[in-house]
């Protein structure tokens, strides 16, 4: 039987894979999107979206399905399988999930990050049946009831924003007194008068059968217990990268250069999953387009 081998294969299906594969295909490359999740990735767990240029505000789903489209509309194959492992043989790439294998003559990993948890004894039972990090997705399950955000960054301030829209209180709890956020986001959740920010506290135990309580304890060291239907924690996001053998930073984020390329020659790597400072969609799209250009040179 005659194996398809694509020009690139892209891994992950979020802005910057997306982006990557319409660069690709307007370069008329042959191109595979391979991934086991909904396209669109983080933007699908993200209300609005209001820093991307050209729309001053735009939901992330839409966003999300409109970049979707146009790849598809220029001839993308998309397979939905959960990628567990990458190999080189020569001068090929195998990609797999252990039963399907995909090979291309370069690859371009863009599979963002994934849930930090807390890492609490008490926490791991409720996870998805109690705690929760999707706030647009599981936001309308707790309508008129108290639940509880913790962390202080952008995913944080958003999440209760989201949140104030549905439920009673929203307790936001932060383990320092200064958010890491953008100021406008911190300015819009202290307008909101069904907003608690609890500052310099951490969560120590969770707790009830099924959650509706969690004990967080302030630098003080007084301990305080909130009545809550959900928790939803926004602590940052650890990268999708334990498949793939190549040049890493201390927490997994793959190193690349200027031109997206790894320290495997013809793989190529982009979006939240790269070792940067800035993880947003409009430096995620600009990423993507950058390592299409840099595979077709490779290709080439
Ligand atoms: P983040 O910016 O890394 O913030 C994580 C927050 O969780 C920090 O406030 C951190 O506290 C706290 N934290 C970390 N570990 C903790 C622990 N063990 N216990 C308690 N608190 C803990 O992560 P993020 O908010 O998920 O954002 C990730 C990236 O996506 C950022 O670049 C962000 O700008 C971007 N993003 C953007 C938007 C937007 O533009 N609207 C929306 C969502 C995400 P400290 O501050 O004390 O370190």
């Amino acid at each position: 039987m005659e194996r398809t081998v694509y020009d690139i294969i892209i891994i992950g299906c979020g802005p910057a894979g997306m982006t990557a594969a319409i660069y690709a295909r307007r370069m008329n490359l042959s191109v595979v999107v391979v991934d086991g999740g909904v396209p669109g990735g983080m933007m699908v767990n993200t209300e609005e979206i209001d820093n991307y240029p050209g729309f001053e505000k735009v939901r992330g789903t839409d966003l999300a399905l409109a970049m979707y489209d146009q790849m598809m509309k220029l001839g993308t194959t998309h397979e939905f399988i959960n990628v567990s492992n990458v190999r080189k043989e020569e001068d090929l790439f195998i990609v797999s999930n252990g039963e399907k294998e995909i090979i291309g003559k370069s690859v371009i990993v863009a599979t963002g990050t994934k849930n930090k948890t807390l890492g609490l004894d008490s926490e791991r039972k409720y996870f998805y049946q109690g705690i929760s990090w999707c706030a647009i997705c599981d936001g309308p399950l707790y309508k008129g009831k108290d639940v509880a955000v913790i962390g202080g960054g952008n995913s944080a301030l958003s999440s209760a924003l989201t949140l104030s829209k549905f439920v009673r209180k929203v307790y936001l709890v932060h383990r320092r007194d200064e958010f890491r956020g953008d100021p406008l986001l911190v300015d819009n959740v202290k307008e909101k008068d069904n907003i608690e920010i609890i500052y310099n506290s951490n969560v120590i135990e969770f707790s009830g059968n099924p959650l509706d309580k969690i004990t967080i304890l302030n630098k003080n060291g007084d301990k305080r217990e909130l009545s809550i239907a959900c928790c939803f924690e926004a602590i940052g996001r650890l990268p999708n990268s334990e498949f793939v053998d190549c040049d890493k930073d201390n927490d997994g984020f793959i190193i690349v250069n200027e031109k997206m390329e790894t320290s495997v020659k013809g793989m190529f790597a982009c979006g939240d999953i790269i070792k940067k400072g800035l993880r947003q969609v409009a430096t995620a799209v600009g990423d993507g387009a950058i390592a299409a250009m840099s595979a077709s040179s490779y290709i080439k």
